[in-house]
């Protein structure tokens, strides 16, 4: 072998500190059980006829690059939503449109206030782009401490962001407790609602995030078509934002960065959402199912607004998931705090509270 030269490129040390991100593996075979993965929140279901003939349409035409300005989902969205075409701007994933709110607020050393535990992306696109993350624990029922976040507010600080449904504990912020949070922030700091499970919350005190944004200009709307539209491997999502936000956020986008395949699916999915609500409808109802189920064994479940349970599970969080995987069922362990579990086919979730007993009675608890 020939000796490799000594590296010398320089990377940023803002590397140092980021976490890799951790992806869900498939579970590993067990002889006579059905392999389920539910350790990324996906949707269990294939997608629609309707969007699976639109894209194949538009596979026609990957030669092409995509529509760039995103036009006819952009439209549809703003029509749907009620707002101005001006307020929506697309990414590829709402991971990225967050990203782009964070290149399009924070300088080096500015600061990003967020719960956590929450969404596990959130470190990462902070981290890498140099601003710092403040992050303020949950309370004791797994929600969002709004007086801690608005306390941990500096002259730093250029983004919120509020995680509701929150991945990975469940619970949604309540329209009350957002309002009187919204009226500390000061108004030239950015606050983003990430709506990524929107479509499962059942809470009737669940706010209306639009009529809040409509209501602050210094809120934002994050929401995605990969968790209830089933879109996960589109890579699509988008940002509802007054002026001069939503401009700034098409200015940070990738170019082209949004496939015409998930353009086009993403506007069949909307004219399809009848049929996407009666999927999401059976999910909702059968994470109530689980809930009660695993709280009927005793487990201790923080309320699901989402498309996943959390298992408060502490040092047990990485030998319960291994549990988990010898028995066919990938979940996600969060080392030392839980376990997240997403609600997907019945026999998954049949799985799931199987195992949940079967810990219980093996571990004594
Ligand atoms: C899954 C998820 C998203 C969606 O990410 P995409 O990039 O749109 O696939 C965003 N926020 C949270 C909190 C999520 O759990």
């Amino acid at each position: 072998m020939t000796e490799q030269p000594t590296p010398s490129v320089r990377l940023r040390s803002t590397l140092d500190a980021l976490p890799a991100y951790a992806p869900g593996r498939p579970a590993a075979p067990v002889e006579g059980l059905t392999p389920y993965k539910i350790s990324s929140n996906e949707n269990p279901f294939p997608p629609l006829p309707s969007v699976l003939a639109a894209v194949t349409r538009a596979a026609g035409s990957m030669n092409r690059y995509p529509d760039m300005g995103v036009v006819a989902l952009t439209e549809a969205l703003a029509e749907r939503l009620g707002v101005p075409v001006s307020h929506v701007a697309t990414g590829t994933g709402s991971v990225a449109v967050l990203a782009q709110l964070v290149a399009i607020t924070c300088d080096p050393g500015d600061e990003v206030v967020y719960a956590w535990r929450s969404f596990e992306a959130y470190p990462i696109v902070v981290g890498l782009s140099g601003a710092v993350s403040v992050r303020v624990p949950l309370d004791a029922d797994a929600r969002h401490d709004l007086d801690a976040m608005a306390a941990a507010i500096t002259d730093r600080t250029r983004l919120v962001v509020v995680c509701s449904p929150n991945n990975p504990t469940g619970p949604a912020v309540r329209e009350a407790e957002l309002r009187a949070f919204l009226a500390t922030v000061p108004p030239d700091v950015l606050v983003v609602l990430d709506e990524a499970y929107l479509e499962f919350t059942t809470d009737p005190d669940v706010p209306d995030a639009l009529a809040v944004y409509r209501d602050h200009p210094n809120v934002a709307v994050l929401r995605t078509f990969s968790k209830a539209y089933g879109l996960a491997g589109l890579r699509i999502g988008y940002a509802v934002a007054h002026e001069p936000v939503a401009t700034a956020l098409r200015k940070a986008a990738t170019p082209f960065g949004v496939t015409d395949l998930a353009q086009v699916a993403a506007v069949a999915s909307l004219e399809a959402y009848d049929e996407l609500e009666v999927r999401v409808k059976e999910l909702v109802a059968e994470r109530e199912r689980v809930v009660a189920a695993l709280r009927g064994q005793g487990w201790s479940v923080p309320e699901a607004q989402g498309n996943f349970v959390w298992l408060p599970l502490g040092e047990d969080a990485v030998p319960f998931a291994q549990f988990c995987q010898a028995r066919a069922l990938t979940v996600r362990p969060f080392a030392g705090e839980g376990v997240r579990c997403t609600v997907a086919e019945t026999g998954a979730n049949d799985r799931l509270v199987e195992i949940a007993a079967e810990w219980l009675s093996t571990s004594g608890g």
